[in-house]
């Protein structure tokens, strides 16, 4: 039986640090797991919020009522070799680094864009994570071959397979596979080897670390670079660099990050957030919108 656990912190299970406790919170390790826990709150007649790894989202002070069900040790990797192509088979909470892994196994190009990328390989799908680099393949899109939603049919569940034309795969976002929750995923990509690969994640990694700071409490970049801009170039231009709303801190190093100095909370940072938006839309006429995902009871 999955374990469920009531009035859980939440933050640390956020990339940020921030946020109140879910009412109630489980870590299903498959599907059989996952489905017991959502027809569990079904009979309780509470809502469920799924989180991966927790690194695009800005969770209430409040917290989240209902069930919060964590993805991260629903987890599983499995490789073929088919012909010329890689396929990856693995559960939708298997954390990026571990396909890093796979990538770097195997000397593949992929492995440059996902060694920026935190978080599972549901969020990345969610989020069509990518990178602003000019890498190829440079966003999550490129490299899912399918994956497989799980949905709630009023005591019962279906699961829809979705293949990759069948998506709508946009800047920082994919959609036609909602409702539900996705569980398993098929990713490929050619086996053409780059046996320079490792060196250049390394550099890639450098680089990184040398423009965001990626040693402080973030979630990334928290707008959508706007048609024709750079958020952080515009947040910058408008003296906003460094700008505070309690220990929410518009970042020195990279405008596009809002990092917390340590006590911020989700009010601070929501606020400052808007208070960058609006900022930039009165000095620039440019309206940003966020890329972080709100989630709980605000
Ligand atoms: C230091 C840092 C750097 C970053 N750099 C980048 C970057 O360069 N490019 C980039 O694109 N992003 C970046 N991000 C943001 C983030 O890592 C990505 O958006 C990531 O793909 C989110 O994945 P996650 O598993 O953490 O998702 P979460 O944050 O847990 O969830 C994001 C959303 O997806 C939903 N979700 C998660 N899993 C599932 C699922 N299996 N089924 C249905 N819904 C689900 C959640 O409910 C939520 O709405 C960065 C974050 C950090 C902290």
């Amino acid at each position: 039986m999955i374990e469920i656990k009531e009035n859980v912190k939440l933050a640390p299970y956020t990339s940020w640090l921030i946020g109140g406790s879910a009412d109630y919170l489980c870590f299903p390790t498959n599907v059989d797991e996952l489905k017991e826990a959502w027809l569990w709150a079904l009979k309780q007649k509470l809502s469920v919020t799924f989180m991966g790894g927790g690194t695009n989202v800005l969770i209430a002070d409040k917290g989240i009522r209902g069930l919060t069900i964590s993805l991260r040790k629903f987890s599983s990797v499995q490789v073929l070799e088919e012909k010329n192509e890689i396929h990856i088979h693995c559960l939708s909470g298997t954390a990026k680094s571990e396909i890093l892994k796979v990538f770097l196994k195997y000397q593949l190009p992929a492995a440059l864009f996902l060694a920026g990328l935190p978080g599972d390989v549901g969020g990345g799908i969610v989020m069509n994570a990518g990178v602003s680099e000019p890498f190829v393949p440079k966003e999550f899109g490129e490299i899912v071959h399918s994956f497989t939603v799980l949905r709630r049919l009023d005591n019962s569940f279906e699961e829809v397979e979705f293949q990759h034309s069948e998506l709508n795969w946009q800047y920082r976002h994919c959609n036609g596979w909602q409702p539900g929750v996705i569980i398993k995923a098929k990713l490929k990509y050619s086996s053409n080897k780059d046996s320079e690969i490792l060196k250049k994640v390394k550099e890639a990694n450098r680089n990184r670390l040398s423009k965001q700071p990626l040693d402080m409490p973030s979630c990334g970049s928290v707008f959508i670079n706007p048609p024709g801009h750079r958020a952080a170039q515009l947040i910058q231009s408008c003296g906003l660099k460094g700008q505070r709303i309690g220990e929410a801190e518009v970042s020195q190093k990279h405008c596009n990050f809002i990092v917390n100095l340590g006590q911020a909370t989700a009010q601070d940072t929501w606020d400052l957030m808007m208070k960058v938006q609006s900022t930039v839309f009165q000095q620039t006429g440019v309206q940003m919108q966020t890329e972080v995902v709100r989630l709980g009871d605000w």
